[in-house]
């Protein structure tokens, strides 16, 4: 399972990141983090805090938080270059995964995604119906919000469920 958080970037509440990130340490599960990448080299602290923790998977959410269906070519080149050069001056592995705003993704995006070297992966199932169904889910992605206090509250539910079900 990828256990998927959306929106971490520049307006990213640090303490609060840390604090859902240690539930992810306590219970030694990999943290996928889908990176806006708008301002994101302002944001020292984070990217420090992304590569010294040693249990992310950093990939890519957006340059913009937009549509990415609803933009053209030359739109899509700006946002996949932007957030491309964004990764690397922060010292950032390259993403391997596009994880689309609102999961939402056009043929013609998934071409450019393409090529910049990312997969687009939209598919998912929320925190609340992985624990429903204990687990017992057939999208391998759970997709959360770290700012969303009601999923803060659920998730150590959910990492619970997936360790009993790893052994
Ligand atoms: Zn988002």
């Amino acid at each position: 399972m990828i256990f998927r958080n959306d929106d971490i970037g520049y307006h990213t509440k640090l303490d609060e990141f840390k604090r859902v990130n240690d539930i992810f340490l306590k219970h030694g599960v990999v943290h996928t983090v889908a990176i806006l990448t708008r301002n994101l080299l302002k944001r020292q602290d984070l990217i420090d805090y992304l590569k010294e923790a040693g249990n992310f998977d950093c990939q890519f959410h957006g340059h913009d938080h937009r549509d990415f269906s609803q933009l053209s070519w030359d739109q899509l080149m700006e946002q996949f270059s932007e957030g491309k050069s964004a990764f690397e001056l922060a010292g950032l592995p390259p993403a391997q995964i596009w994880f689309p705003c609102w999961n939402r993704v056009s043929v013609l995006a998934e071409e450019v995604a393409g090529v910049f070297g990312l997969m687009a992966s939209w598919e998912k199932v929320s925190l609340d119906y992985y624990i429903e169904h204990k687990g017992g889910v057939v999208h391998p992605v759970i997709n959360f919000h770290s700012w969303y206090i009601h999923e803060q509250l659920i998730l150590e539910d959910a990492l619970v469920i997936y360790k009993q079900l790893e052994k």
